[in-house]
């Protein structure tokens, strides 16, 4: 893989003050591919003027021309989507079809609804005799995660700069090679100087000298809850905007009249897709009493089908999980959840067969899981999938919302209308009826502790907006 040496600031690739660098590591089979530079708060600090002295040129360029250099981005990605692929599938460990479908094609998507939604915003309204004027925030530090790398960039870096403001963004750690491309794109879609940055580094040193700089006007942060709550203490006491896209424990609500087969199938196949690396995973299946064992019988038949394997391999459908850390910790759950009482029908916490070296994971499923076990309340992020047995109507939707979070779900009926009004009780940010899909215009984000803001569409492009109100 190739990878960059410096860091694109102010439109030019920049070496770090600092000695520092990160190895980019193949979850597959443990190889170092690349090595990049781990920023210094003076990076930081250089990337975030950078950015102030870009915004007022950038925030006063008609929207018109910044929906066309979104445009340009939009089409540099495509031209790219094999690179994208092959990038996600070494530093992430995502088979090479997901990483296609998904990896790729899905921020390129995002992308394109920018590029409209540039052009077509009204920027301006009038509310009585008010013209009320919708004016970017400023400078945004964006502070994303490896499990959707290009994704969660995209779904940031594209309504800011729909918006006008201008952005310093630091990826994960695990997975810099994809924003270098990303970085790379910007470029070429001549995007001016100074309007995009990127400083690859450390949570603890980078990210949080970019979420305590006082020049930034907007943090927008996607990850684990225990740094999300720390970002949001720190923007709070600094009166900056923040939006704070967490972890989640969506559950996938069968009603007694649903096609169960396709209900569990969807529902396994959802929570395994990524290695279950996904915040809105389904990863809690609630199944009537009536036909629990059913259900369980089902989602082991469905696992089994997930054989782990070389993501580079076109048939894989399920690769290795991010690194060591990751792997321990899923196992680690899969252990508590035995402990505790469930009941493993599929997977187990070894590591698979043939797999020992790579950071591989048995896909798992337990049955007998009771609402207050650790396995059916925390965020694991590996696959694993609980099956909750309820009573009736009202015990579901108790189990459903009964945790911290609430950032998706899914609920299945033989009839919509059924399925809807159940859905309109969750708290929760998103719901797919009867397996409806992904809408990459709908807002995205979390009721409770999933988080704070929404993404995606003229709801994310909301973010990046302040108003200004003229009495006329
Ligand atoms: P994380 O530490 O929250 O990482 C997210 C981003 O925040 C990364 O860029 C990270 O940098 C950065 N960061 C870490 N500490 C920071 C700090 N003190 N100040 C500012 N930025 C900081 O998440 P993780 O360690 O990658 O994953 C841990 C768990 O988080 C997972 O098991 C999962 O449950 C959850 N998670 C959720 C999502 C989601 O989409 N909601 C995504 C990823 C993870 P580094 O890369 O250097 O750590
Ligand atoms: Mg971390």
């Amino acid at each position: 893989m190739k990878a960059h040496e410096g860091m694109y600031i102010d439109g030019d690739w920049r070496p770090s003050v600092g000695t520092e660098t990160i190895e980019v590591v193949n979850p597959a089979d443990e190889q170092v591919i690349g090595v990049v530079p781990a920023a210094t708060a003076e990076d930081v600090d250089t990337a975030v003027r950078a950015a102030r002295a870009a915004f007022p040129g950038w925030s006063a360029t008609p929207p018109a021309e910044r929906a066309a250099r979104i445009t340009a981005l939009r089409d540099a990605l495509a031209a790219r989507r094999e690179e994208i692929a092959e990038t996600v599938t070494a530093e992430l460990g995502a088979p090479l079809g997901f990483a296609r479908a998904v990896h790729a094609d899905l921020p390129i998507a995002v992308a394109g609804t920018y590029a409209e939604l540039a052009a077509t915003h009204a920027f301006e309204e009038k509310i009585g005799n008010s013209t009320v004027l919708h004016e970017p925030v400023g400078v945004v530090g964006a502070i994303t995660p490896w499990n959707y790398p290009l994704h969660q960039i995209v779904a940031k870096v594209a309504p800011a700069l729909a918006a006008g403001c201008t952005i310093v963004l630091k990826p994960a750690e695990d997975t810099p090679l994809t924003a270098q491309l990303f970085a790379e794109a910007v470029h070429e879609a001549a995007v001016p100087a100074g309007v995009f940055n990127l400083v690859t580094g450390l949570g603890p040193v980078a990210g949080q000298a970019l979420a305590e700089h006082e020049d930034v006007d907007l943090v927008s942060f996607t990850g684990s809850t225990a740094v999300g709550k720390q970002i949001g203490a720190t923007a709070g006491a600094a009166v900056k905007r923040v939006a704070l896209e967490l972890g989640g424990k969506s559950a996938n609500v069968i009603l007694p009249s649903a096609d169960l087969t396709r209900a569990v199938k969807t529902g396994v196949a959802n929570v395994f897709a990524n290695s279950g690396q996904t915040c809105s995973a389904w990863t809690r299946m609630l199944v009537d009493a009536a036909r629990y064992d059913e259900a369980v019988e089902l989602a082991a038949a469905a696992a089994a089908k997930y054989v782990p394997g070389d993501p580079q391999d076109d048939t894989t459908r399920l690769g290795p999980v991010v690194n060591a850390k990751q792997r321990d910790r899923v196992r680690g759950y899969i252990e508590r959840g035995t402990a505790e009482g469930a009941r493993v029908v599929a997977g187990g916490p070894e590591a698979p067969e043939g797999r020992e070296t790579g950071y591989y994971v048995r896909p798992t499923v337990f049955a007998d899981v009771t609402p207050g076990m650790t396995i059916a309340q925390e965020e694991i992020f590996g696959p694993v999938v609980t099956i909750l047995k309820y009573e009736d109507e009202d015990d579901a939707l108790r189990i459903a919302n009964g945790t911290v979070y609430g950032l998706a779900g899914a609920v299945w009926a033989g009839d919509q209308d059924e399925a809807v009004a159940f859905a309109r009780r969750l708290d929760t940010g998103q719901v797919d009826i009867n397996g409806g899909a992904f809408n990459p215009l709908a807002p995205f984000g979390g009721y409770k502790q999933s988080g704070v803001g929404r993404e995606l569409g003229p709801h994310g492009l909301a973010e990046y907006l302040q108003t200004k109100s003229l009495q006329l």
